[in-house]
């Protein structure tokens, strides 16, 4: 079950630690994210988000592409681009505040503590350089042997967690299949042995069985080393098989945020109820999937009220102006809806 979501009107909370008897390890306390271009309207990216990870924990990050999803993972280790400013709130690594954190510190944390596996294997890696040695490189950066270990050891361990045999080493990023490249991603994310790792749409490109492989990976690391992992995709199927919380984004906003059984049977936010209608249903092959008519608004030149309204089936008068709020629903469930407001 996910934290109690921090509401955006609350004024910003000390830091959680635990919940539930649990270690809470990332706390995001209304996190606002603009990227600011000199003679533009800023893009509002990200505004007021808030989120808890606990340990063990797979939180699902689902939207559309352009709903701000990257652009939050990004803010967390402050690697935005450089038009990419935080403008509000905190993010917390066990009660530590990433955001008044200068870059040495910075430094010890990505990799040490959180990691990030990219999208895109074959442009993350260095097409010139061999595997292993890349796998080596942020070894040597970043973590601390004993004096027992050493680094190849360790390349070979990092290896063969995720499947890949020791003499693959030696190969070039183009000699691996796709999925032995997410594969070598995902052991050069788990170098250092961090306690978080953000998986931004790690099968995006694969094909259908290496997808699944690559995921029953990331399942069977998360239990093996007890990681906490944060996945960003597009795939509700991969979340409702995988994932304890799901926190769907629209626009930059939060439109809801639950456990993974009430995102799947008691949606409340329309956008998440539209989401689910374009999910195939395994069980009703012969149902027609629905698409959600328009596209995701402009970070740039966001309507007036909800951002969600355009494309709203149930969108009212007041939608157009007045900005929802995000109400809470239970110990564990927020949404952003004025219907939500309503009881409806
Ligand atoms: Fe739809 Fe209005 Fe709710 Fe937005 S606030 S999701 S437009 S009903």
């Amino acid at each position: 079950m996910p934290g109690r979501p921090v509401i955006q009107d609350e004024a910003p909370a000390a830091p959680v630690l635990e919940q539930d008897g649990q270690p809470v390890l990332l706390e995001v306390q209304n996190l606002s994210i603009h990227y600011i271009i000199e003679d533009q309207a800023p893009a509002r990216a990200v505004e007021n988000v808030s989120f808890r990870l606990r340990q063990g924990e797979l939180l699902g990050l689902v939207g559309e592409s352009g709903c701000g999803k990257t652009t939050l993972m990004l803010a967390l280790l402050q690697l935005l681009p450089a038009a990419g400013q935080i403008t509000g709130g905190k993010v917390y690594f066990k009660g530590q505040d990433l955001t008044a954190m200068n870059e040495e510190a910075l430094s010890q944390v990505r990799w040490n503590d959180i990691s990030i596996i990219f999208q895109g294997a074959m442009n993350a890696l260095n097409p010139v350089r061999t595997v292993g040695d890349q796998i080596a490189e942020a070894i040597i950066k970043h973590a601390t042997l004993s004096p027992a270990e050493n680094v190849d050891a360790r390349v070979v361990e990092l290896l063969d967690l995720v499947g890949i045999a020791a003499d693959h080493k030696e190969h070039y990023p183009h000699q691996y299949s796709g999925g032995m490249r997410q594969r070598a991603m995902i052991a050069m994310a788990l170098a250092c042995n961090p306690q978080v790792v953000i998986a931004d749409e790690p099968t995006t490109a694969l094909d259908v069985m290496i997808q699944a492989q690559i995921l029953e990976l990331l399942d069977n690391l998360r239990k093996k080393l007890g990681l906490s992992i944060i996945f960003v995709t597009h795939d509700l199927g991969v979340v409702a098989e995988m994932c304890d919380a799901v926190l769907v984004m629209y626009g930059g906003v939060t439109a809801e945020y639950a456990d993974v059984d009430t995102i799947y049977n008691a949606p409340r936010h329309p956008y998440t109820q539209e989401l689910l209608k374009a999910f195939p249903d395994l069980s009703k092959p012969d149902k027609r999937l629905a698409s959600i008519p328009g596209y995701p608004p402009r970070l740039d030149d966001l309507p007036a009220g909800c951002r969600f309204a355009p494309r709203c089936p149930l969108a009212m008068e007041r939608c157009h102006t007045e900005q929802p709020a995000l109400h809470i629903l239970g110990e564990n469930h927020v949404a952003s809806c004025h219907l939500v407001e309503a009881g409806a």
